[in-house]
């Protein structure tokens, strides 16, 4: 996908800072944070939103989920709490159309969302 932010930065085309980096996802802190702690995970493969993903990505969402447990753990979140979010679609809150998931923390995060 030549013209997708994410795909941009998660080939490393954007020479972004990684927090962590694996043959399947990037992690990176988001530009405008919502939170003392708000990092995106972005798998590398181009997944538009949460109604592409395919039965065959099940491992990959798993794994983002072992990296978010990962990321908690090295920011000093895990025992205080955070949030794992994918938004999806316009009403969702999705602005950038390929798959990412907001970890939250660091703060007392209010439920429900706006
Ligand atoms: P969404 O709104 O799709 O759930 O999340 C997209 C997120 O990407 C937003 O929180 C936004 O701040 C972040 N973002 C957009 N452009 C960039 C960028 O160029 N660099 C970084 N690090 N984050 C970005
Ligand atoms: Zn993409």
């Amino acid at each position: 996908m030549a013209d997708c932010l994410f795909c941009k930065i998660s080939s490393g085309e954007m020479d972004t800072d990684f927090v962590y980096e694996d043959d399947q996802v990037v992690v990176f802190e988001d530009i405008n944070p919502q939170a003392p702690v708000h990092l995106l995970i972005v798998p590398k493969k181009h997944i538009a939103d949460l109604n592409h993903l395919e039965a065959s990505e099940n491992d990959l969402i798993g794994h983002v989920y072992q990296v978010a447990k990962k990321m908690a753990a090295e920011n000093g979140i895990d025992d205080s709490g955070y949030r794992l979010v994918s938004n999806c679609g316009d009403e969702g809150g999705q602005t950038v159309y390929h798959i990412h998931f907001h970890l939250l923390g660091g703060r007392e995060l209010q439920w429900p969302p706006g």
